[in-house]
């Protein structure tokens, strides 16, 4: 296949994004290794790493865009190429030459949506916060405790909403003053800047940076870890520094400061998935196991693959908006390794792991098998 890009060119602009830590690479082979893709079909980050550190690089090329940012090989990489910050540099170049393959197609109108309404869906900016009209939340001034940012699957999904009026009304028994943005929220960007669109993710975070500094906001409640991470450790490259708290840390700090009290048995055999950007890339792993042994009645099992070693759902690095194949979908394992566990619900904490396990679990020839639950709707059944 051929470059639609002069090669020189392609080159050059490899080496602006990151060709040092492409040499670093001596072709080990781990990054393919412990690859959740090589569980489904051939894949080689090697391969990636090799043609890039020659900018050989076909940037018209679909493999360039299956890496789901997991996190998994950076952690196993002995010579530290990044492997995600380099994925990520191929991928803006692929954007900026308007390069997408097929299935890649679904990310150019995601950016479109984000642009113009701040979200992935192009639903009204209008309706961000409709969510929470019958619930009783406020939008979110000053003297308020946290501000709860519900991000867009939350805001708008028919499934997840479910999980945002769980969180509400949470926060409400626990006595928390908080409030939301509603319209002024928009997408934490998280994604699409993984996806290769670097101007949009910034154009997002600058908008949210501006309604937080209007509203003197300085704690954030989260539920996606998208969000977490976006806001913990990449907001701060636009010099702004805000107190950010992922639901299942703030949820265990309620129970424990008492403000909480889970008194009804939830007596359910549950398993917990840890979302790549909570475990692998911020390192929150007890907390949510924590939340959910002092739910009454729960039994906590865990699944094959956990904690460090935790099987990606297929969702992160944009690829929530790409189609994966039957057959090539890892959310179609984990479902199966948490059966495996004896697990009649599998809990996460994560709006991309929750599409995907619910769209897993409908396939199974017994769907009732398996419940997928947000670690919220379980802290719900016990209050
Ligand atoms: S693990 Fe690192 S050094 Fe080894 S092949 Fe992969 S990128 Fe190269
Ligand atoms: S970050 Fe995960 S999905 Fe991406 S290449 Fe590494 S192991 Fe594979």
């Amino acid at each position: 296949m051929e470059n639609v890009a002069d090669y020189k060119e392609i080159a050059e602009l490899i080496e602006g994004a990151g060709g040092e830590a492409f040499r670093r690479c001596f072709q080990c082979g781990m990054c393919d290794v412990v690859c959740p893709w090589n569980r489904v079909r051939r894949f080689s980050m090697r391969k990636i790493v090799r043609q890039a550190a020659f900018g050989m690089t076909e940037i018209e090329n679909e493999e360039i865009w299956r890496c789901t940012t997991c996190g998994r090989c950076p952690q196993r990489c002995p010579r530290d190429v990044r492997q995600i910050d380099s994925g990520m540099a191929l991928r803006r170049i692929a954007t900026e030459y308007g390069v997408f393959p097929e299935n890649v197609r679904p990310v150019r109108g995601v950016s479109g949506n984000l642009s113009t309404q701040g979200n992935p869906f192009g639903e009204a900016r209008e309706a961000r916060g409709a969510w929470a009209e019958a619930l009783g939340v406020r939008p979110f001034s000053e003297e308020m405790e946290i501000l709860y940012f519900a991000g867009c699957y939350f805001s708008y999904d028919s499934r997840l909403k479910k999980v945002a009026a769980a969180t509400a009304e949470i926060l409400q028994r626990a006595g928390v003053e908080f409030g939301i943005l509603g319209e002024a929220e928009s997408c934490c960007g998280e994604s699409i800047r993984k996806a290769g669109d670097e101007e949009v993710f910034k154009k997002l975070a600058r908008q949210n940076i501006k309604a937080f500094i209007d509203r003197g906001v300085r704690r954030v409640l989260v539920s996606s870890p998208h969000c977490y991470h976006t806001f913990k450790n990449e907001y701060p490259e636009f010099m702004v520094h805000f107190e950010v708290v992922h639901m299942s840390q703030f949820l265990l700090d309620l129970i424990e400061q008492g403000r909480l009290e889970l008194t009804r048995e939830v007596p359910l055999k549950v398993t917990f998935h840890d979302p790549c950007y909570l475990g692998r890339h911020n390192g929150l792993y007890d907390e949510p196991r924590e939340v959910l042994r002092r739910v009454p009645g729960v039994e906590l099992v865990e699944m094959a693959d956990n904690r460090e070693d935790s099987l990606c759902c297929g969702g992160g690095g944009g690829r929530i908006w790409m189609d994966t194949p039957k057959g090539e979908r890892f959310s179609d394992l984990r479902v199966a390794q948490a059966l495996d566990a004896g697990a009649r619900v599998l809990a996460t904490s994560c709006p991309y792991c929750i599409s995907n396990f619910e769209d897993s679990r409908l396939a199974l020839k017994d769907d009732d098998a398996l419940r997928v639950m947000d670690l919220t709707e379980i802290v719900r059944e016990a209050l």
